[in-house]
This record gives C-alpha cells, sequence and structure tokens, in this order.
C-alpha cells in the first residue's frame, strides 16, 4: 500500500434499532446506526413481522383508527338527519 493516501480502516460498532450491536471494519468515523439487521430482518427471522423502526407504523395506525373515529360518527349524525332534507 502507498504511505498516506488511504483513508484509516478501522473497527466501527454497527448499532441496530433492535438492540443488537456486531462489529465490522469501515472507513467511516465512529459508529454506524441502522434500521434494521440481519438478527431481526424477516429474511433471516422467517418470522412475518412489520419493520417497525422507531414506532411509525403504529402512530400511523393510531391516526387511521382516529380519522375512522371521526368518519364514524359524522355517518351517525348523518342518518339522525330526515330523509326529506336530502
Ligand atoms: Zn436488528
Amino acid at each position: 500500500m502507498k504511505a498516506a493516501i488511504h483513508p484509516a480502516y478501522e473497527e466501527v460498532k454497527v448499532i441496530c434499532a433492535c438492540g443488537s450491536t456486531f462489529k465490522t471494519r469501515s472507513t467511516h468515523k465512529g459508529d454506524i446506526r441502522v434500521e434494521i439487521c440481519s438478527s431481526c430482518h424477516p429474511f433471516f427471522t422467517g418470522r412475518q413481522k412489520l419493520v417497525d423502526t422507531e414506532g411509525r407504523v403504529d402512530r400511523f395506525q393510531k391516526k387511521m383508527a382516529k380519522s375512522k373515529d371521526l368518519k364514524d360518527k359524522k355517518e351517525l349524525k348523518d342518518k339522525k338527519q330526515p330523509v326529506a332534507a336530502r
């Protein structure tokens, strides 16, 4: 290797959102944070699951449930109105 032209290729820690960590080597400085790794990806676990990073899917489902509630209430209100008024 030619001296002084290569970036530092050192051991770094990879931290996944599922909590698992492993070490690799990279020119990247500091730890690498990933959302999914081989110990939590459905392909490797063989389990069907939602890849829910930071509860985004959960938040979306809550939002959808809330908007459905509002819609149901609106429909109820509409039904109370006399048919002749339509
Ligand atoms: Zn993981």
